[in-house]
């Protein structure tokens, strides 16, 4: 029931859509035509279309800011609460991360102004007057400075030109959280969406949380692709490391035996297995 479905590869990036947006669609377009006919159905399928193009280019700016640097993707999935491009990898200057983050917002202002200029000359020609709006609304909610979201990356990079990257990461990841709580409970209030993506949001910075500690115990985690998980030994083998870490046993790209001392083990196996791409 959950898959996603590609849907085309502009730029040679693979774009995709999530089953739950296709279902929300459909059901929002159905109850439109019961209510109001097909005038109505048209209208939230040009709304939705309008939608989709502008998040799709929102996150196309991402990805091809990052190519710019050398970071690759392996491609855009659209979800009811908005589009996630997939990056291969973290940005590793505080440069690059700042102007990945804003490249989405930055497609959102410049779409926004292209509509703007026949609005101005001709006037509100159809779909003109949406299209500008939509474009505004995610120029401006995505950068608000809520990590993970594209201002709080962005937050992220201009504190870690201060203050370093974990410092920066930590400072804008708690931020994330307080913005979730505040998202969480306006959303109680007002709309549903908003409580599902407070809800993302408050897991990712966690996560990111999380990681920073693992780090600060461990060092950074071996490069992607090099090594694999084969095992994880119970808590009670030889293998179990003292203060709470435990010993993974991985293999390297020559098929070699590599030992590593790890607080979470399925960390690692869920880091492994689905690549160290990073979501925005
Ligand atoms: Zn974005």
């Amino acid at each position: 029931m959950f898959k996603t479905y590609p849907i085309g590869r502009p730029f040679g990036v693979e774009l995709r859509v999530h089953s739950t947006l296709l279902w929300l669609v459909g059901f929002f377009a159905l109850s439109s035509l019961l209510s109001e006919g097909l005038f109505g159905a048209v209208s939230v399928l040009l709304w939705v279309g309008l939608l989709g193009v502008s998040v799709t280019l929102h996150e196309l700016g991402h990805v091809l800011a990052a190519r710019l640097f050398g970071i690759g993707t392996t491609g855009i999935t659209l979800y009811p609460f908005g589009g996630i491009a997939r990056l291969t990898r973290e940005a590793r200057t505080s440069g690059e991360e700042v102007v990945v983050a804003l490249a989405g917002p930055a497609v959102n202002v410049f779409l926004a102004g292209l509509a703007a200029v026949p609005l101005f000359l001709v006037g509100p020609l159809p779909g003109l007057v949406p299209f500008l709006g939509v474009n505004v609304a995610l120029a401006v909610f995505n950068l608000v400075p809520a990590y993970p979201m594209d201002g709080g990356r962005a937050l992220r990079g201009i504190l870690w030109h201060w203050m370093g990257r974990v410092a920066a990461t930590r400072a804008a990841a708690r931020m994330g959280q307080v913005f979730a709580v505040v998202f969480g409970i306006l959303g109680l209030l007002s709309n549903f969406m908003l409580v599902v993506i407070a809800v993302f949001v408050y897991l990712q910075a966690s996560a990111e949380l999380r990681r920073l500690e693992w780090e600060a115990h461990y060092g950074p985690p071996p490069p992607p692709g090099v090594v694999r998980p084969t095992a994880l030994p119970p808590r009670s083998s030889p293998f179990a490391a003292p203060g709470g870490g435990r010993r993974v046993v991985l293999r390297d790209g020559d098929g070699r035996e590599v030992h590593i001392t790890v607080m979470d083990p399925w960390e690692v196996l869920r880091r492994y297995r689905h690549g160290e791409g990073t979501a925005r």
